[in-house]
């Protein structure tokens, strides 16, 4: 046996076979929670019912998980199909969570040159898969009220023709709903495909789902993970089915596994319950922002979504406060410049709101 060097060739060096753009990249940290007030990534702290949950333990107790699952996911599509009332020609595409969609519709687009766009602050998905995937990506900074900038939203598309525009609505981390009027004209605008990310649906009370029935060039992406199945990853795209189907082609297979496929179809046949969970955290989301309102020394920013965005003098150490009273919220203060001195929390459950009230009230004391 003769080692590689011994052939003439020396070992290959990590930095030289990696792409750059990956080495650029910093990994997507998930800070350890346990044991803490986990308010820092939108889940629903609400619990199914023992009912559910015991249905949901025989089925999947007889799950053939021996086998892979049905590529198409043809029985939870036409569950989603019917709980979304989809007309013929507006198909469903499924991903391992949003994140995945992101990914496909970022792989489908790549071509030398093209350029993937968003409004920034947003979800740093849309640019890290497209750094990941050597995309370039254009931000288009929001103004300092975190509304859409019309005009320089306009001119960033005029000048970079994006093959794709992510428009959040809601947007994250800012919890606010843009202008229809505004995300109407962009849509008018774009030479390509604009996706309305509306991961935070169930909290908004509004939607572009029609305009993703009507129109070409319009999709409308939603997930389970805010409302309860976070840990399910299941997300969803919904538009023409002339774009879902390409965008099919680059869906690996078996992205949904079987205990999530069979899951996901039981828990939508209940679909009452996760909208009871979600009126309550919208009723909790009210009162922690009346609440925190009261607090001297926070600004609260108006919220569509399931998380209260704010603004506190030395929101870094505020976030180590809390987290040494054991609350984990996200500290936003480096993530963009419109976001400095911002925390994003989560809205919870009354006992755990008011927990986190409690110790930043002491935080903000200290
Ligand atoms: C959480 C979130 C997602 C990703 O959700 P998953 O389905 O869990 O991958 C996508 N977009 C926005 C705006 C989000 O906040």
């Amino acid at each position: 046996m003769s080692s590689p060097a011994q052939a003439g060739c020396a070992p290959p060096h990590v930095r030289d076979v990696i792409r750059p753009e990956v080495l650029a990249l910093s990994a997507y940290h998930v800070p350890d929670s346990h044991g803490m007030v986990k308010l820092d990534a939108m889940e629903n702290p609400y619990a199914l019912p023992d009912r559910l949950r015991e249905e949901l333990g025989r089925l999947l107790a007889s799950a053939p998980i021996n086998r892979y699952p049905d590529p198409g996911a043809v029985q939870l599509k036409a569950r989603l199909r019917e709980t979304l009332d989809l007309p013929p020609g507006v198909d469903v595409l499924l991903g391992n969570g949003s994140d995945e969609l992101i990914q496909i519709l970022t792989i489908a687009v790549a071509r030398p040159g093209a350029v993937v766009m968003s409004p920034e602050p947003s979800f740093v998905m849309y640019r890290l898969l497209a750094q990941a995937l050597g995309v370039r990506h254009v931000g288009v900074p929001l103004r300092a009220d975190f509304s859409l900038d019309g005009p320089a939203l306009l001119d960033a598309i005029a000048a970079h023709r994006p093959a794709l525009l992510w428009l959040a609505y809601p947007n994250n981390p800012t919890g606010n709903l843009f202008d229809r009027g505004c995300m109407a004209r962009a849509i008018e605008a774009s030479p390509g495909v604009v996706v309305v990310d509306e991961a935070y649906h169930a909290f908004a009370g509004d939607s572009f789902l029609e305009e993703a029935i009507r129109r070409p060039n319009v999709l409308v992406m939603r997930t389970l993970s805010k409302i309860g199945l976070a840990g399910l990853r299941l997300g969803l795209l919904i538009g023409p089915a002339a774009w879902l189907g390409e965008l099919d082609k680059v869906r690996l297979p078996y992205n949904v596994n079987v205990l999530t496929q069979l899951a996901a179809d039981a828990i939508l046949a209940h679909g009452d319950v996760l909208e009871a969970q979600a009126g309550l955290l919208r009723a909790a989301r009210e009162d922690l922002a009346r609440a925190l309102r009261q607090v001297e020394g926070v600004e609260v920013f108006p919220s569509a979504a399931n998380f209260l965005l704010m603004r506190v003098r030395r929101a870094p150490r505020v976030f180590e406060a809390l987290k040494r009273r054991g609350v984990l919220v996200k500290n936003l203060s480096a993530a963009h410049p419109l976001l400095v001195d911002c925390l994003r929390v989560t809205v919870s459950t009354p006992q755990e709101n008011a927990v986190f009230l409690e110790a930043l009230r002491a935080a903000l004391s200290e």
